[in-house]
C-alpha cells in the first residue's frame, strides 16, 4: 500500500529547511515548477557533480557538453518530437479539466478528488486527442509561424547535433561518449509528486556512440554501470529494480530499452532509461540537416553511422529518490528523531561545529575551528539552544558530523564528532580534524 503520508512529510520538511519551495509562492504558486534553496541547491548540485565525474573526470572516453537550450527548430523535426512528442488526452466537459488518458487512474476528479476521471456522475470525457508537450515560442522580433522555437524537451538533441565538433576537437574515436547536464522543458499535463514530474528540469544524458554490431555489448555494460552508479550514491539496493519496454511500450526504432526504477511512497517510477537508440538520431540529422554524419574509422578503413547507446538520467527526479531514500524517523530517549540520512558526499552540510556553551572562551574557540573547517566544506556554526535540540536540527539538514567544542577542546586540542547515523561519539584532535572530515565526506 502506498504511504503518500510520507512524501507529506518529506515535501513539508523541503520547504521547511529550505530545500525545496513552490515557484512564485507569494502569487499563489505556478503549477509543477519548484525552486531550490540554500540546501536544495547544494544537493542538487552534489549529485549532478558526482554524476559528471563518475563519467567525464574518471573515464578517458567521454567528453563534457552545454549546448544551448534553444536550437534550430528543424532539429525537433529530425528528432520526431513535432510530429510525434504527444500524449493522448481526455478533456472533461464538465470541470474542464485535461487528463492524459492512459494515466487517468493515477488522475483526480476535479469535482470529487476521491474519484478517477470519469467515475464521477457528472464526468463527461471527450475521446483522446493528442496534445504536444513541447513549450513553443518565438525568436526575434515577429510572433509568426516562421519564428517559432522550441524550449528543447530533452538534452540528447544538443549532443547528437554536436557529435562531430566533439568527435574533431577532443580527437576521441569511437567508441566515445558526450555527456551533458541542463534543463529541458515538457508541458506536462500530468506534473505531480512534487519534484518527481514537473515542467521545467533538469537532465544528466550521456550519450555513447559505438560500431553496429558492439551496440548490445555495451548497452548491457552501459546498464551495469548506471546501476551501480545509483547504488554508491547510497540508495537502498531493494528499493531498485530493472523495467524492460515491452513490445508496446518500445520505440519504433529502439534495439532495447530498460529503466532504472525506484520504489517511491507513489509506487515503483522511472528514475532513469538506458536506451540503445541504434542509429536513429544520426540517420535522421543527416537526412533532415543534409550533412554526412559518418564516422571514418581509420584504422579499418571503413564508414559507418555509429548506433548510439543513452543513459539519461533527471537530476531532480535523482534528487527526490535520494531524499525519500534518506528519509527517516526514529524514537530516541522517547522523542522521535528525523533524520536525512545522505551519502556525506551529497550531504548539503558536510559539519555542524557546536560550542556546548558560549562562556569561557568556548565560543572562540570554536568560531576558529569553523573559519578553519568552512574553507574545505560547506560548515554551519550554531550556538543557539540546547545541544541535544542542536543535534536533531543537523540530522533533519543530514549533516553527517557535528563537531561539538567543549572544555578539552581549550586544554586537550580536541574535538567530539558525533556521527548522524549511530550518534556515537569520536574524540578527534584539532589539526587533524579536517583531514579526518575530508577523507569521510569526499
Ligand atoms: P516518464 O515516463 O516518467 O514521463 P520519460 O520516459 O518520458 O519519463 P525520458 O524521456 O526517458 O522520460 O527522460 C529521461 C529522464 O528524464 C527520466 O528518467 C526522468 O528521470 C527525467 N524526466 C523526464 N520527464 C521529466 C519531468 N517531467 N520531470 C522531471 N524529470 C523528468
Amino acid at each position: 500500500m502506498a504511504d503518500t503520508s510520507v512524501m507529506d512529510k518529506i515535501v513539508s520538511l523541503c520547504k521547511r529547511r529550505g530545500f525545496v519551495f513552490q515557484s512564485s509562492e507569494i502569487y499563489g504558486g505556478v503549477g509543477s515548477v519548484w525552486d531550490y534553496g540554500p540546501l536544495g541547491v547544494e544537493l542538487k548540485k552534489n549529485i549532478k557533480e558526482r554524476w559528471w565525474k563518475s563519467l567525464v573526470y574518471q573515464r578517458d572516453d567521454i567528453e563534457g557538453l552545454d549546448a544551448a537550450i534553444l536550437m534550430h527548430p528543424k532539429v525537433w523535426e529530425a528528432s520526431g518530437h513535432v510530429a510525434g512528442f504527444t500524449d493522448p488526452m481526455v478533456d472533461c466537459k464538465t470541470c474542464k479539466g485535461r487528463f492524459r488518458a492512459d494515466k487517468l487512474v493515477d488522475a483526480k476528479c476535479l469535482q470529487k478528488p476521491s474519484k478517477q476521471p470519469g467515475q464521477h456522475d457528472a464526468c463527461q470525457l471527450t475521446e483522446p486527442r493528442l496534445f504536444n508537450l513541447m513549450f513553443k515560442t518565438f525568436m526575434g522580433p515577429m510572433e509568426d509561424s516562421a519564428a517559432v522555437v522550441y524550449l528543447r524537451p530533452e538534452t540528447a538533441q544538443g549532443i547528437y547535433v554536436n557529435y562531430q565538433n566533439v568527435l574533431t576537437a577532443s580527437r576521441q574515436r569511437v567508441p566515445f561518449g558526450i555527456a551533458q547536464i541542463g534543463k529541458a522543458f515538457r508541458n506536462e499535463i500530468t506534473p505531480g509528486n512534487f519534484i518527481f514530474r514537473t515542467r521545467e528540469f533538469e537532465q544528466m544524458e550521456m550519450q555513447f556512440f559505438v560500431k553496429p554490431g558492439s551496440d548490445m555489448e555495451w548497452f548491457e555494460q552501459w546498464r551495469e554501470i548506471r546501476m551501480q552508479w545509483h547504488k554508491d550514491l547510497g540508495l537502498n539496493p531493494a528499493k531498485l529494480q530493472w523495467h524492460q519496454h515491452g513490445p508496446t511500450e518500445l520505440a519504433h526504432y529502439a534495439r532495447a530499452a530498460y529503466d532504472i526504477e525506484y520504489e517511491f511512497p507513489f509506487g515503483w517510477q522511472e528514475i532513469e532509461g538506458i536506451h540503445n537508440r541504434g542509429d536513429f538520431d544520426l540517420g535522421r540529422h543527416q537526412e533532415y540537416s543534409g550533412k554526412k554524419l559518418e564516422y571514418y574509422d581509420q584504422l579499418n578503413n571503413e564508414r559507418y553511422l555509429p548506433y548510439i547507446v543513452e543513459t539519461s538520467a533527471g537530476a531532480d527526479r535523482v534528487t527526490l529518490t535520494v531524499l525519500v531514500d534518506a528519509y527517516r524517523e526514529e524514537e530516541v530517549e522517547g522523542e522521535t528523531r528525523v533524520v536525512l540520512g545522505f551519502h556525506p558526499a551529497v550531504a548539503p552540510i558536510k559539519a555542524a561545529v557546536l560550542p556546548l556553551m558560549k562562556k569561557d572562551g568556548l565560543g572562540e574557540a570554536a568560531d576558529a575551528i569553523y573559519r578553519d573547517v568552512k574553507k574545505a566544506m560547506p560548515t554551519f556554526y550554531d550556538d543557539s539552544g540546547a545541544i541535544g535540540r542542536r543535534y536533531r536540527r543537523m540530522d533533519e539538514a543530514g549533516t553527517p558530523f557535528c563537531i561539538t567544542v567543549d572544555h578539552d577542546t581549550l586544554t586537550a586540542d580536541s574535538v567530539t564528532v558525533r556521527h548522524r547515523d549511530s550518534m556515537q561519539q569520536d574524540r578527534i584532535g584539532t589539526a587533524q580534524l579536517v583531514a579526518w572530515l575530508r577523507e569521510r565526506t569526499a
